[in-house]
């Protein structure tokens, strides 16, 4: 593009890609601090089961508000810790805070299984599987109450090395997830060959429910596709009413978005969590969408 444009064009735009460089830097910079002072936060967001309404998990999502910056985004920050390797620290840091949280609800009798982001940088570090072995054990956590979502771009880089560490990591006992699934370059065969338990399914497929009818025919084939592998299948991004009931037909098995909940503080989980369980049984799925 810049070729066809001509030199012109691209001194035009260079001062932009300054600009950006500067403030990916920034903000690479700023990350570095935040870790160090504790400015890192994690919110929960609860995953409903289809059928039962009770919420029986949460996906931690990191949150970080700077003070120059203002709240800035996963979506900006993390592919600048992705490509300057930060990533790394900050996924442990994740991984820390997240059993920590989990053991504590599992302490509290909350059967909820906390599900975190793992980068495909993080997953390749040699000694990750023992981190996650010696991260669960320091916390008392049963493995069956951490969950991984994993990226279908770990699973196609090295996929000898790949299958290795996910083998290692389901005999700890840990819930294995594809996350965006739809998203990546799908060699299906992996899914066979790979010890996944859950598939996510994309939010841009979720978007057009239940009008669009290719991403109709896409949810109904990844449910299917789901159902063939003994795969448990979770939609991401679920905003509508329509969307739910659409998801419910299609046979998918759970839900997560903001027609339920945004990510919120542990503690407000904890608050939606008691709400839920003090209402009578025939009111609490109706409870649950009212939020
Ligand atoms: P993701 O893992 O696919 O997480 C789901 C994203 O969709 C979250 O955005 C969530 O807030 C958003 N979402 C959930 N329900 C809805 C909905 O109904 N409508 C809409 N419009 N959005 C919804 P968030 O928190 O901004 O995170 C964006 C991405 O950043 C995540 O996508 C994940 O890839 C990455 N990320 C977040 N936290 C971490 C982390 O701790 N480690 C790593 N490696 N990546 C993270
Ligand atoms: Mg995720
Ligand atoms: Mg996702
Ligand atoms: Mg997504």
């Amino acid at each position: 593009r810049v070729k066809e444009r001509g030199r012109a064009s691209f001194r035009f735009y260079q001062p932009q890609m300054n600009v950006d460089l500067l403030s990916r830097m920034k903000i690479d910079h700023a990350m570095r601090q935040a870790l160090g002072r504790g400015d890192f936060r994690l919110h929960y967001q609860p995953q409903i089961d289809v059928h039962s309404g009770a919420v029986i998990g949460a996906e931690a999502l990191l949150r970080w508000r700077d003070e120059e910056l203002g709240e800035v985004s996963p979506g900006r920050f993390i592919p600048v810790a992705e490509e300057s390797g930060f990533i790394v620290a900050l996924g442990e840091w994740v991984l820390g805070e997240a059993v920590q949280q989990a053991a504590a609800w599992h302490r509290q009798g909350l059967g909820l299984v906390v599900s975190i982001n793992v980068s495909a940088l993080q997953f390749q570090q040699a000694h990750f599987v023992e981190q996650v072995a010696a991260v669960i054990g320091a916390a008392g956590l049963p493995p069956r109450s951490l969950e991984l979502e994993l990226t279908e771009s770990i699973l196609i880089q090295d996929a000898d090395e790949a299958l290795l560490r996910l083998n290692a990591l389901a005999a700890l006992g840990v819930r294995l997830a594809i996350d965006d699934f739809g998203t990546g370059y799908s060699s299906l065969g992996y899914l066979k060959r790979f010890p996944i338990e859950k598939l996510k399914i994309d939010r841009s497929f979720i978007q057009g429910l239940p009008g669009d009818e290719s991403d109709a025919g896409i949810v109904h084939a990844i449910v299917n596709l789901a159902r063939a592998l003994h795969l448990t299948v979770i939609a991401e991004g679920v905003e509508t009413e329509a969307q739910r009931e659409f998801l419910v037909q299609a046979g998918c098995d759970e839900f997560q978005g903001f027609l339920f909940s945004p990510a919120v503080a542990s503690t407000e989980l904890e608050e939606v969590l008691c709400r839920v369980s003090m209402a009578p049984a025939r009111e609490r799925s109706e409870l649950q969408l009212l939020r």
